[in-house]
């Protein structure tokens, strides 16, 4: 693997696609056996995740069933932490398991703004499952049940993760220089 180049950063290789996909089967393995009998839903969190929820839902042998919404958070001077939902959920929650699936969490903001509208639509459970996890970078009290990698507070792209709109469709990740 060498090093890429997203706009105006260089970017070095970091998990490699092998990587990537070996710890996803693994991932699934554990799903398949914790939900087995339970017909899950998996919420996917566009944009970031949706090679992440792609990969892994083909590896799901059980009964179940995905769904995706896209929540932005407004970045500015006066950024309170709102999140927003830009593409909501049309998925019947109420008594069903829902398993979350992000690509990467870092502050924690996103999903622990989510969650209590979640939880208010009455879910029997909600797990979350994510590919990358800057421990180091939680702000915000989020509970974290499934993680494929722990990685440090370095920015990332590729494998659906974007630097400015780009740099999504790599089967690798890479991390900035
Ligand atoms: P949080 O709300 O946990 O702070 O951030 C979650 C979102 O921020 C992720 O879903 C992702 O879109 C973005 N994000 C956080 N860290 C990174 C990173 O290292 N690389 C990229 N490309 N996006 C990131
Ligand atoms: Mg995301």
């Amino acid at each position: 693997m060498n090093s890429i180049k997203v706009l105006d950063k260089e970017f070095v290789p970091y998990l490699s696609e092998k990587e990537i996909q070996e710890k996803i089967t693994v991932l699934a393995m554990q799903l398949n056996k914790d939900y087995a009998g339970k017909r899950p839903i998996f919420l996917s969190i566009l944009n970031g995740s949706f090679l992440f929820t792609a990969d892994l839902f083909k590896q799901i042998t059980i009964e179940a069933e995905v769904c995706f919404i896209k929540l932005a958070s407004y970045k500015g001077m006066s950024s309170s932490g709102n999140v927003i939902t830009a593409i909501g959920l049309e998925a019947n929650v109420s008594g069903r398991d829902i398993i979350i699936l992000e690509d990467i969490i870092d502050t924690g903001k996103t999903l622990h703004h989510y969650l209590p509208q979640l939880l208010s639509s009455g879910p029997a459970s909600v797990k979350i499952a994510v590919l990358l996890n800057k421990k180091e970078a939680l702000q915000f009290p989020v509970q974290v049940d499934y993680t494929c990698f722990d990685i440090p507070n370095k920015f990332v792209v590729g494998y659906g993760l974007d630097y400015d709109g780009l740099g999504r469709n790599s089967k690798d990740i890479y991390q900035l220089k």
